[in-house]
């Protein structure tokens, strides 16, 4: 059995839209009904899963946006709500991974550029979401995390330090609105099988072995997978939730 959610009237927001588990989430929220709005670096690929989207009968908007830019979070919250009206979900999804290094060989650009897109990009589509809820007095939002906000892993330091601060930022988040209608977690995912999967196993920074070894479930997950845990925290299922980082990983943190 599918479990499936209602979210009609309600507006969703996904950035990392056009690639992966944010694709897969923008997805399942036009199918349970509500109007998305679509935010990405790739324009191309973000025209084509709006066309998707629309072609299937949802409703969305498209929106370019480098998470790592204040200004153009500010602009994509302002469009999603000059469009739709309001904001009741978000996930903050967008992310990238640098290449493996030791911490002793990695430069400053690739930790300067990962944490302004993994962390401070989370930081500020939170500031502007919100900004937008505490008037309403609801919503929901789910950041994206990793296994690797939870656990350690030689060579990906950087990667793992930011994904370690979504949650730091989800959980003091969730606390300053905890009474005021607005709930606030995050999703951990395992090994997903989406782009930038396929893309370490290419560049050799992993292969299917290390990313399997430690997974009991001994596969890849899905998109699907990890847009379900971020839909049934956005929905009326979950509403005495907030400040959690759940890990959606085949059983990875539980050794
Ligand atoms: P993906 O590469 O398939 O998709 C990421 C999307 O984010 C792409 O469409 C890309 O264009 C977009 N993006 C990149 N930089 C951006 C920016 N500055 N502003 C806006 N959009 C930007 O990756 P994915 O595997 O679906 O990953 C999504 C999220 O999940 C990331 O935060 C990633 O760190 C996290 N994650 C992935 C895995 C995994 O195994 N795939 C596991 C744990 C966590």
């Amino acid at each position: 059995m599918h479990i499936s959610y209602d979210f009609k009237g309600q507006v969703a927001l996904i950035t990392g839209a056009a690639s992966g588990m944010g694709l897969a989430t923008a997805r399942a929220f036009a199918q349970a009904g509500a109007a998305v709005a679509l935010a990405d670096v790739s324009e191309a690929a973000l025209q084509k899963a709006v066309d998707d989207i629309t072609l299937a009968g949802g409703t969305a908007i498209g929106v370019l946006c480098d998470v790592s830019d204040e200004a153009q979070v500010a602009a994509m919250v302002e469009r999603a709500v000059a469009t739709f009206g309001r904001l009741d979900a978000a996930f903050n999804n967008a992310g990238i991974q640098v290449p493996a290094a030791e911490i002793a060989d990695q430069s400053v650009q690739d930790y300067d550029r990962i944490s302004a897109i993994n962390q401070r990009g989370v930081w500020a589509c939170m500031k502007h979401e919100i900004a937008q809820m505490r008037k309403q007095g609801s919503g929901a939002i789910v950041n994206c995390s990793s296994i690797g906000g939870l656990t350690g892993r030689a060579l990906l330091a950087a990667y793992h330090g930011t994904k370690h601060g979504v949650i730091g930022l989800t959980r003091s988040v969730a606390l300053e609105y905890a009474d005021r209608g607005i709930r606030v977690n995050a999703v951990c995912p395992g090994p997903i099988n989406t782009p930038m999967v396929s893309s370490m196993l290419e560049r050799n920074m992993l292969s299917m072995d290390d990313l399997l070894r430690d997974v009991p479930m001994r596969r890849l997950g899905r998109g699907e997978e990890i847009a379900d845990a971020v839909l049934w925290l956005c929905s009326s299922g979950s509403t005495y939730v907030t400040g959690q980082a759940l890990a959606v990983d085949g059983g990875f943190t539980v050794y």
